[in-house]
């Protein structure tokens, strides 16, 4: 097989935070054999292909840790648990997985999806059937009454067939978490946040301290990696203490919850894209604003930003999410914008944030040693870009700016398939967004006496 030999004018290869200049990649068979100075590299054999990126920018690809393959670019609880088939969302997940591949992220991690969605996909993606990014695949949210997930009515359940496994007792979840292994996950997730809020507006933990160790300890020993959202300070706590690898969002977290963070070795992916594209997009007539909803993402943004500050400052391990598959957040679109995120919200500089957006994320990922850096006899999974994210970090979220994207050596179809989002789920039940009292129509100018 023939070698790809690239030449780049500046490389960051996630290794340090500081740049390289003049260099050149060399990779056979999907591993990097050389990365280093140009004038020093190995001259190109008879059939190898060389690529001059001129004045490019090369760097790892990008690995987002949270993306929901399953949700459809949902727009309600409903789309995500309710409405479409598995079948018809495996196929979805598969079209939309490419998208997500276009957008330079080479990587990414599904926590929390529906059946065996996401494994599917990884393997249709590993065996060649199909190309796409490398995905951790995991099933159903292990969810408890009263935690996320848990949204319908006690007598509706969570529907057992598609986003969560309700479970009401430790049997019920250690038995779930055997099923997800043996099924072929990579990571199990937990809904650690519950519903219910004590006086001081402090949200309750889901599970137990003692729940939570139990179903972590187990995953571990089936070698899955656990991740879970927690929003509130108890579900954080729990969590870490847990040994939880990877803990999404932690707004509302305190440094009791910083210091078990540390002592865990967890990693922390706040995924604030979701809610700072809730409060930033939503018109006036979407229900997360009549419902307050916008506004508790922007207090929770605030309140989180300096917890968060805080959890950098002590040294916790960030990685970059972006929670999408929400109408807020569709497939392709905005997993780069945690980067400026992370710089905006939380002062990482511009190459702290490409390192955790590769570097730290990839230890999230199966066979993680061998992706994140751009090092010989890691995977050739990197980003060709036209002009530096050093400079400007939202750079990574204009896709004119992208000249290649890599995957084991080979350059990747850039160009998407257009779909019609009307027909990408069975269909969404909300048909009013207000109360059409003759008042209120009167206010619109619809109706007069
Ligand atoms: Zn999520």
């Amino acid at each position: 097989m023939s070698a790809l030999h690239l030449h780049c004018k500046t490389l960051f290869d996630s290794t340090s935070l500081s740049p390289r200049t003049q260099q050149t990649l060399v990779a056979e068979h999907g591993v990097l054999t050389y990365v280093g100075p140009t004038a020093q590299a190995p001259a190109p054999r008879a059939g190898d292909t060389r690529v001059d990126a001129g004045e490019h920018f090369v760097m790892p690809g990008l690995v987002d840790v949270h993306t929901h393959l399953a949700f459809g670019n949902a727009q309600s609880e409903e789309d995500i648990d309710i409405w479409t088939s598995d079948e018809f969302r495996a196929l979805r997940g598969m079209f939309f997985a490419q998208h997500v591949l276009a957008a330079g992220v080479t990587s990414m991690v599904c926590p929390g999806d529906s059946g065996q969605l996401s494994i599917s996909v990884r393997n249709a993606i590993n065996a060649g059937l199909f190309d796409g990014p490398r995905v951790a695949a995991s099933s159903r949210v292990i969810t408890n009454r009263q935690s996320l997930n848990d949204w319908f009515p006690s007598r509706v359940g969570a529907p057992e067939y598609f986003t969560a496994r309700l479970v009401t007792s430790r049997s019920e979840a250690i038995a779930e978490i055997r099923t997800q292994a043996k099924d072929g996950v990579d990571l199990i997730k937990i809904a650690m946040d519950g519903t219910h809020r004590r006086p001081d507006g402090s949200i309750v933990a889901a599970f137990t301290a003692d729940e939570t160790r139990e179903m972590v300890d187990e995953a571990h020993r089936l070698g899955c990696k656990v991740a879970t959202h927690a929003y509130g300070r108890e579900a954080v706590l729990y969590a870490a203490k847990a040994g939880v690898d990877l803990v999404f969002h932690a707004f509302y977290m305190d440094d009791d919850c910083i210091e078990a963070l540390l002592q865990a070795g967890s990693i922390l992916a706040p995924t604030m894209t979701f809610p700072q594209n809730t409060v930033d997009f939503c018109q006036p007539h979407d229900p997360a604003i009549s419902t307050g909803y916008a506004a508790y993402c922007a207090r929770t943004l605030e309140v989180g930003s300096a917890v968060l500050k805080r959890a950098k400052a002590a040294g916790i391990p960030f990685a970059c999410g972006s929670d999408s598959g929400f109408a807020v957040t569709p497939y392709g679109e905005w997993h780069a914008r945690e980067l400026e995120l992370l710089v905006k919200r939380l002062g990482f500089t511009p190459a702290e944030a490409l390192f955790a957006a590769t570097h730290v994320g990839a230890r999230c990922m199966p066979k993680g040693d061998t992706l994140g850096t751009l090092e010989v006899g890691k995977q050739a999974d990197f980003l060709v870009l036209d002009g530096s994210p050093l400079d400007d970090i939202r750079l990574l979220q204009d896709r004119s700016r992208f000249k290649a994207v890599y995957k084991a050596g080979q350059a990747v179809n850039l160009t998407r398939s257009p779909y019609n989002p009307k027909q990408v789920s069975d269909f969404n039940s909300l048909k009013w967004t207000d109360l059409y009292t003759r008042d209120r129509v009167t206010q619109l100018g619809k109706w007069t006496v």
